[in-house]
């Protein structure tokens, strides 16, 4: 049972094979078995989701939500009432909302049943999930690597069925990039598609909101589910959420596909590169027309994220006092400013330290000019690059990371060469346009690889259509971990 997709397992619902409790239950098993190994999950929520189970079979009806009694992992940064939600950092690590995010309020009314919260990178900053207060995700497909990041116990709890689907989080990367990691789909929306209401903020201007499933067709029915204007998100506009299902299983047959030269520049793995130019060759065989297109400003985009990126995730991190919540000073402190000292010395991990120090030179006075201004500039430099291609083509096709799963470790020390693992990522955040990574093969050590689908702002649809073109006509979504 717990090999099923979403659509599957909603189906089965429906048809009264088997109910939410013994889904939920098959999850819950799952997690004691294999969790202990993996560790995609921080909080495991037993009791309620077999409460919200129970409650789902008995309210179950034919127009149910799709999602309804279905089980769910939620990334740590998700607000989750009466549910610890610590962003896997030790200053909040004791905090309970009073309120659910939108977004969890929306799945609530679906009928959602929440098996845990999911691990994750502290704040969302990283691509590993080693900068988490509790410890790592290990890659499903090989223990001994990274699941990605920062989204990556979600990632790890789709590919290791122990979820039917969960939602994480992207600024940068943080679903595409753990996804094509551990082989699953991940979807990152435009910007202002989903809700960030209770979401804790990263960097307001790029964080976005999205599924990770085993399908192309679960990441359409969970969108449909989350997106949409919210009123306590000036930045969700009231643009119309689409049946995403009526894309899927539509042919390509002469959709121009973009490849950016950019990408497929040095740096890239050999292995990945090749796997990346089959799934290409197979875009063409299904009818695409794919050519060669320009992103000159790509080479920016990086530099632009790791200035303007720590000025907001400094800003939105300098509301964490201490003074509730989580770790507090161990020693005596002398006054306010002393305990604040101490607390935030204490309560945030090495990275966001890095980070708050970044983003208070960049925007320090004498400094903000050189560096946050000039990182705005270029970065609507990248936005119209995007803007110019889409006149262009439908879509671009892109790896998602140079590299595959790397191991524990290897990096740690290394902060740039984490940073690079989103080269591929990040423009496209810049940019705030939507992009899916799909798997589309593995590495000779059997580690997977994804495909990154990017199309023009609000165009949901049409990345989805494409990928679930390659994914209809590939088999690689079906292949799991041997667990
Ligand atoms: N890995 C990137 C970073 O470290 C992206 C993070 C994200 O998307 N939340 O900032």
């Amino acid at each position: 049972m717990i090999e099923l997709t979403l659509a599957q397992a909603a189906e089965g619902l429906r048809k009264k094979e088997f109910s939410s409790l013994e889904l939920t239950k098959s999850v819950l098993e799952r997690m004691k078995s294999l969790d202990s190994q993996v560790h995609a999950y921080v909080e495991t929520c037993e009791d309620e989701a077999l409460k919200q189970a129970e409650a789902a079979d008995a309210s179950l009806k034919e127009d149910s939500s799709v999602l309804h009694g279905i089980p769910v992992g939620l990334k740590d940064i998700f607000n989750t009432k009466g549910v610890r939600t610590t962003c896997c950092s030790n200053i909040i690590k004791d905090f309970v909302p009073p309120y659910d995010a939108s977004v969890v309020s929306k799945l609530r009314d679906a009928g959602m049943v929440m098996v845990g919260k999911t691990n994750m990178d502290e704040f969302a900053c990283g691509s590993s999930t080693e900068h988490s207060c509790f410890g790592v995700t290990k890659n499903p497909w090989d223990l001994d690597r990274v699941a990605g990041g920062s989204s990556g116990g979600s990632a790890a709890a789709v590919a290791a069925d122990m979820a039917y689907y969960s939602l994480g989080t992207d600024t940068g990367g943080s679903i595409r990039q753990p996804a094509s990691l551990c082989g699953v789909v991940g979807l990152k929306v435009t910007y202002g598609r989903v809700s960030r209401s209770g979401v804790t903020s990263m960097a307001s201007s790029w964080d976005t909101i999205g599924p990770f499933t085993k399908t192309v067709e679960d990441a359409a029915l969970v969108l449909k589910e989350i997106a949409g204007h919210d009123r306590r998100d000036s930045t969700t506009p009231k643009v119309d959420v689409p049946d995403y299902t009526k894309n899927l299983g539509q042919s390509i047959q002469g959709l121009k596909v973009g490849l950016p030269k950019e990408y497929f520049g040095e740096g890239i793995d050999p292995e990945v590169r090749k796997v990346l130019d089959e799934a290409i060759s197979q875009l063409k065989s299904l009818g695409a027309e794919v050519k060669e297109v320009s992103l000159p400003s790509t080479k920016y985009a990086v530099a632009v994220y790791y200035v303007a990126m720590p000025a907001e995730l400094s800003a939105n991190l300098a509301r964490f006092d201490g003074i509730r919540y989580g770790s507090k000073p161990k020693g005596d402190v002398e006054d306010m400013i002393d305990y604040y000292f101490q607390a935030r010395s204490e309560g945030f991990g090495d990275e966001i330290k890095r980070r708050i120090m970044i983003g208070t030179y960049v925007l320090s006075a004498g400094y903000y000019d050189a560096y946050y201004k000039k990182a705005q500039q270029v970065r609507t430099l990248i936005i119209q690059d995007f803007n110019k291609v889409f006149e262009e083509v439908d879509v671009l096709a892109t790896p998602v990371s140079p590299i595959p799963a790397f191991k524990i470790g290897e990096k740690a020390d290394d902060p740039l060469s984490m940073y690079l693992a989103d080269v591929f990522t990040i423009p496209s955040s810049c940019a705030g346009v939507p992009a899916i990574s799909i798997p589309c093969g593995f590495t000779n050590q059997q580690l997977p690889v994804g495909l990154q689908i990017i199309g023009p702002q609000f165009e949901e649809g049409k990345i989805l259509q494409v990928a679930s073109a390659y994914e209809q006509s590939t088999e690689w979504h079906k292949q799991r971990p041997q667990l």
